[in-house]
């Protein structure tokens, strides 16, 4: 990753502490995400059974508790040439014990790290064989809501060296596409595969109407492939391409949610677990941010868009544990602030905003909820969303293919009795 630009000169009493671990993040490239899977004839579209309602998501148990008393993380990383990382599939199956919350690199000297090191504490064995350690994310939003910057201040990286922004006039034009981007990161020796599928060109039309329909698209191409795959003979090596997340950005500014925003999530909710973010969120005073959460959720509540719901807190988990995974809950959407950009500031150097009148911290929970995010998709809930993907999300499409599937035999045997009977009358 390149060295972000310091926006001031620095004291340099302030440089990385030496007990730092090293952190090696390797940069995979980009490439467009196929839209369709060529030489395949296509499956029945599953279309959910429950389109409106929620989907029904089995009990889960507690997880780890949200840490929201992170120190800001060192911004400067190293790019080591590009390593292919296995990843293989072990099909979903819900764990019913707690990850737990023992984090090793938890201690206040060890903090600068994104926390993909706690990640074997999520992974649940099956048959003796380790999960993969990977998530797909998606993306989605209009363009210049802060979606790129906040992907990158997440994972601390730099996905996008390579991207032409469109001016106006070509994102009129543009159709709304997905562009797949994956990088492998290896941090205190774990390593993990992250990919994020962006979707420019979404929401930017003047005419939006149906704009979902490509995300939507992909998503399903990628449960109909392993549909096929794990139909197939190779079944202990398939790629799960499945999107585990969709971070849907929402704009800060304007009153809740857009009729866009409600036409695309429900659409999408019954195929991938929806994170509601508010992008921007430095635009908004405190107060504001509080209205604009209230409102969203009454909305998310009044047209029933099923967001992803976190797991419940077991009742025998102690007081502290409740009150950090009622935080966590109550923070939905969560109000999020992204930066390129290293700031110094009073003698401390971190990822944030220089305005006139002061500066944003993006890893300050008392500016934004950043921290808690990312905490939650990498930390303590990245398992969790791979298991309602598996086993909600795939589900239902699964079953619903297997209903198509059998509709369609039906139907074909009862036109061939019918050719039959009709040969039978002709021939009498
Ligand atoms: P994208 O088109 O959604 O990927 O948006 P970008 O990440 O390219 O950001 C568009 C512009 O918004 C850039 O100038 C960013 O510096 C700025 N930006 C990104 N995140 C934030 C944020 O949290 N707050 C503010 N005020 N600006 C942001």
């Amino acid at each position: 990753m390149r060295d972000l630009p310091p926006i001031s000169q620095p004291g340099d009493q302030h440089q990385k502490p030496d007990h730092q671990a090293p952190v090696h993040r390797e940069a995979e490239g980009t490439g467009t995400a196929a839209n369709s899977l060529s030489g395949t004839p296509t499956l029945p579209r599953a279309v959910l059974c429950n389109p409106t309602g929620s989907p029904t998501v089995p009990h889960r148990p507690s997880r780890v508790g949200p840490n929201t008393d992170l120190k800001p993380l060192a911004l400067k990383r190293q790019l080591i040439p590009q390593v292919s990382m296995d990843y293989p599939l072990i099909p979903a199956s819900r764990p019913h014990s707690p990850w737990g919350r023992f984090d090793p690199y938890d201690s206040p000297e060890d903090r600068e790290y994104v926390g993909f090191a706690t990640l074997p504490n999520q992974v649940h064995r099956k048959n003796g064989e380790e999960r993969c350690l990977g998530c797909i994310f998606l993306s989605v939003g209009e363009s210049g809501l802060g979606k790129s910057t906040l992907i990158n201040s997440l994972f601390l990286t730099d996905l996008y060296k390579d991207r032409k922004v469109p001016n106006a006039q070509e994102r009129i034009d543009q159709t709304v596409n997905t562009i797949k981007h994956t990088i492998s990161i290896e941090e205190k020796g774990i390593k993990v595969r992250l990919t994020v599928i962006d979707t420019p060109g979404f929401g930017d039309a003047v005419n939006n109407t149906e704009s979902w329909n490509p995300i939507e698209d992909y998503i399903d191409q990628q449960f109909e492939q392993y549909f096929r795959d794990e139909s197939g003979l190779n079944r202990s090596n398939i790629q799960d391409n499945r999107v585990h997340c969709c971070l849907y950005f929402i704009s800060p500014l304007g009153h809740g949610l857009r009729p866009l925003d409600v036409a695309c999530m429900k659409a999408l909710h019954n195929k991938v677990n929806i994170v509601p973010v508010v992008a921007k969120a430095d635009s908004l005073t405190q107060a504001e941010v509080h209205r604009k959460k209230m409102k969203i959720r009454e909305e998310i509540e009044q047209f029933g868009i099923n967001i992803y719901q976190f797991p419940e807190c077991d009742s025998d988990e102690d007081e502290d544990f409740k009150k950090q995974d009622q935080i966590l809950k109550d923070s939905t959407p969560f109000a999020v602030i992204g930066s390129n950009v290293q700031v110094e500031s009073k003698g401390r150097k971190f990822r944030g905003r220089v305005y006139p009148w002061g500066v944003v911290e993006v890893e300050n929970s008392a500016h934004s909820d950043f921290l808690l995010l990312r905490n939650m998709l990498v930390r303590t809930h990245m398992q969790d969303l791979k298991d309602v993907t598996g086993e909600t999300h795939y589900e239902n499409y699964r079953a619903q293919c297997i209903q198509n599937m059998t509709r369609m035999v039906v139907q074909q045997k009862k036109c061939r009795w019918v050719e039959l009977w009709r040969l039978l009358k002709a021939a009498l």
